[in-house]
């Protein structure tokens, strides 16, 4: 009789997969966690040209190729103010291997990892693969994270806290001010920062600071992927910034776990980032528009919502069965407990999606938030 590791039993398939499945087929799908835009032409056009100039066959170096992580550090440099060698960088398959590496690489059996509740599921299911204590925290009414809540739930087993903004589920974005606390945490009681930045660029309200720009200590590692960014997540392209020491563990991980990251994404994302700006402008603004239209619509059916700063999601408080009636009145949300048990009560909406289709959405979650009020 096969015997599992204890650590995979106690990881189950994402409940978000379930609610696909129980909506039919012409379901209006708002579960969504990627973008409708197209790859940017300049992307697409990087892979290809690599690809036909026969330099996208074999492995690349264990980090991914020089270009690639020089244009990382740039992007740094011009996002983030932050000066960042390219070698302190290791381009991952998707942001979810570099989350994962992270974890692998410092959290230790019985170690705590602290986490937004409700937050992105794999901050749980990648501590228990570590081996590691998952130690999710509520939010603010508000739903940011409160860094006074995450420097109570230190203790000496903490091996790192995650911020993650905006933030998925909630479109909530940090403050500058909360993103300094964050670091200062961080090197006060020497515990690690992960900063999970896949949405930097989605911001409609104030603005994406990292608590890396806020240290000159190395207890922050940055997580950053060209999947919502650049509408690349098939592409499976992200990263991890870290300080050589830490970047040289989780290398250890990837180098065997991986190799190196698929080279055709790899010149697609070197494109994406060195390339013209404009296609994600241009997303933002769609992404803006939707915001407000749904905000207006949770506002007319009375629910309450607070107002997303960023990311393309969207979490109204919601009345018990209206997820199940919006489901079978054919719109695919996600409910809230999904990401956490202080996710209960709540739904998450995804408005990566045509405005068409959105509006739509709108009228049958009206019919369904009367049919059980
Ligand atoms: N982090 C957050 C907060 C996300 O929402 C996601 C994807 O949904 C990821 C990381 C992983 O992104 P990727 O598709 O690059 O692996």
């Amino acid at each position: 009789m096969t015997e599992f590791s204890h650590r995979v039993e106690q990881v189950s398939i994402s409940g978000i997969r379930e609610v696909f499945e129980a909506a039919g087929e012409d379901a209006i799908n708002l579960g969504l966690g990627q973008p409708d835009f197209p790859t940017p032409d300049h992307a697409r056009q990087g892979a290809i040209d690599a690809i036909r100039a026969g330099k996208a066959d074999g492995y690349t170096s264990n980090k991914g190729t020089v270009t690639l992580r020089e244009a990382i550090s740039e992007k740094h440099d011009r996002d983030n103010d932050l000066d960042v060698d390219p070698e302190d960088i290791i381009a991952t398959s998707g942001g979810s291997e570099a989350l994962h590496l992270v974890m692998e690489a410092h959290v230790d059996e019985g170690d705590e990892v602290i986490f937004p509740d409700p937050g992105f599921v794999s901050y749980d299911a990648l501590t228990h693969l570590a081996g590691g204590e998952p130690k999710p925290v509520p939010l603010r009414e508000d739903l940011t994270l409160d860094p006074a809540t995450v420097e109570e739930a230190i203790t000496d087993d903490t091996a790192l806290f995650v911020v993650n903004s905006p933030a998925n589920p909630t479109g909530a974005v940090q403050s500058p001010e909360d993103m300094r606390e964050f670091a200062r945490i961080a090197d006060e009681h020497d515990v690690l920062c992960l900063s999970d930045e896949v949405y930097e660029h989605i911001v409609f309200e104030g603005e994406h600071r990292s608590p890396m720009e806020f240290t000159e200590e190395d207890n922050v590692v940055v997580v950053n992927a060209c999947s919502k960014t650049y509408s690349m997540t098939g592409w499976r392209l992200g990263w991890v910034t870290g300080a050589t020491d830490r970047i040289e563990r989780m290398l250890r991980v990837h180098q065997y776990a991986q190799a190196c990251a698929s080279a055709p994404a790899q010149y697609a994302a070197e494109a994406a980032l060195t390339g013209p700006q404009d296609p994600v402008a241009e997303m933002l603004a769609a992404f803006e528009q939707r915001r407000d239209v749904v905000l207006d619509g949770f506002e007319d059916m009375g629910l309450e919502c607070p107002t997303p700063k960023g990311a393309f999601y969207a979490m109204p408080k919601v009345p018990g069965g209206w997820v199940e009636e919006v489901i079978d009145r054919g719109v695919v949300v996600v409910p809230g407990d999904a990401f956490g048990e202080h996710g209960a009560g709540y739904a998450r909406i995804s408005y990566a999606t045509g405005m068409d289709e959105l509006k739509e959405a709108i009228e049958i979650m009206d019919a369904a938030t009367q049919a059980v009020r």
